[in-house]
């Protein structure tokens, strides 16, 4: 329609016919708002045929703190642990600027070229404060971010560190079951979480740095002790011969330690993760770590002890959680810790009856 303020009878400007605004809204994300809802058995059909969104979403589920989506996650991962264990599982761990990032960008490569499908998590017990998690990220890894046969998924953030760590063993199952022969569990090495990614892997990877004088300063024995193989990042210009000293430092240190059970002498060697020097010398040690612990039996014993080591984590946590989102518990706890905390009962006494209470609830249902 013509507008009136065009009419002969106005002299100002001329008004055009106007245009629809733009969509405020990416159009393309409408497909995943209305994601449709697949049945557990097609989840497990699209991750055995490798379909990553797929697989993705069914992470989530595993991720997910509501019991439906529990429900159906559990039913998945028991459908693919058929399909599950035929990948490396490689633990890498260092300090914040080790060069974890940068390192498991060039390593991951590496495999890609060699025909492997690599999946990358991580487990950040900093990520339940932050909100967010500063592993695993893609934005870290930005050559292998944009390979399809790369699969990166950040640190699962809700939860204790055994929440957390059992959602990641758990996105193990389901990634082995898509086809994924290499799988990459990233930590930070300042904790506990070392320990929980030293549970769930083939080979534990430390990173290093040289340079700082003291280079064998400030590392938790634990975590030397873990390590199958230790590397000694940013071995590359000036650096070059700082980090073979160090390389021998943490030789000689290690002759310290006693023999590991799997029969095997952790090996030290320094790379350069951003020039990409020294990687494939990395994955020859890992291959030849197979290999030996494949050959003594240690392999398969220890993916066992695991498997063990994951039921009882997994019995406990749930004894907890249903000890502690009892009704009747919850009701009675603050007042039995207020009594022990006026001295008019003592601990044992208090957790006596606070147990007797929860079996007498739970003989009732
Ligand atoms: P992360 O915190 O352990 O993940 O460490 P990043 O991968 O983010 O690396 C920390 C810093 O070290 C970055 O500025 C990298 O560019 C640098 N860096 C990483 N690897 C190397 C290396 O091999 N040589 C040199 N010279 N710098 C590196």
């Amino acid at each position: 329609m013509e507008h009136p303020e065009n009419d002969e009878m106005y002299k100002g400007l001329k008004v055009n016919k106007g245009i629809s605004d733009a969509p405020t809204v990416n159009p393309y994300l409408t497909k995943r708002i209305q994601r449709k809802e697949y049945t557990p058995a097609e989840f497990v059909d699209g991750i055995l045929k490798g379909n990553i969104t797929i697989l993705s979403q069914a992470v989530t589920l595993v991720e997910s703190a509501r019991p439906e989506h529990q429900q159906v996650a559990q039913e998945i991962i028991e459908k693919c642990l058929p399909y599950a264990g035929k990948s490396v599982r490689i633990g890498i761990t260092g300090v914040p600027g080790a060069g974890k990032s940068t390192s498991i960008d060039a390593f991951g490569i590496h495999l890609l070229n060699q025909g492997h499908k690599l999946a990358v998590l991580a487990i950040d017990p900093s990520s339940e404060r932050t909100k967010g998690s500063i592993l695993g990220d893609k934005t870290r890894m930005e050559e292998l971010s944009r390979e399809k046969n790369a699969f990166i998924r950040p640190s699962p953030s809700a939860g204790s560190l055994g929440g957390v760590a059992r959602k990641t063993r758990e996105t193990i199952v389901l990634c082995e079951a898509a086809g994924f022969d290499a799988v990459f569990v990233e930590t930070v090495g300042v904790g506990q979480s070392e320990t929980a990614v030293h549970s769930m892997v083939d080979f534990f990877l430390l990173i290093q740095l040289a340079g700082t004088g003291d280079e064998l300063q400030g590392i938790k024995r634990g975590i030397m002790e873990m390590a199958d193989g230790i590397i000694i990042n940013k071995a590359d210009g000036d650096n070059i011969e700082k980090a073979k000293l160090a390389a021998s430092q943490f030789r000689n240190a290690l002759h310290l330690f006693p023999l590991a059970d799997s029969g095997w002498t952790p090996k030290v060697l320094t790379y350069s993760g951003y020039y990409k020097l020294g990687i494939p010398e990395i994955w020859e040690m890992i291959d030849e770590y197979v290999a030996f612990t494949k050959n003594n039996g240690y392999f398969s014993h220890k993916r066992n002890e695991q498997a063990k080591y994951w039921m009882y984590e997994s019995i406990n946590e749930t004894l907890r959680d249903t000890f502690y989102h009892n009704p009747a518990v919850e009701e009675m706890l603050v007042a039995t810790e207020q009594q022990v905390l006026n001295n008019e009962i003592s601990s044992f006494v208090a957790a006596k009856r606070m147990m007797d209470l929860f079996l007498h609830d739970l003989s009732k249902k």
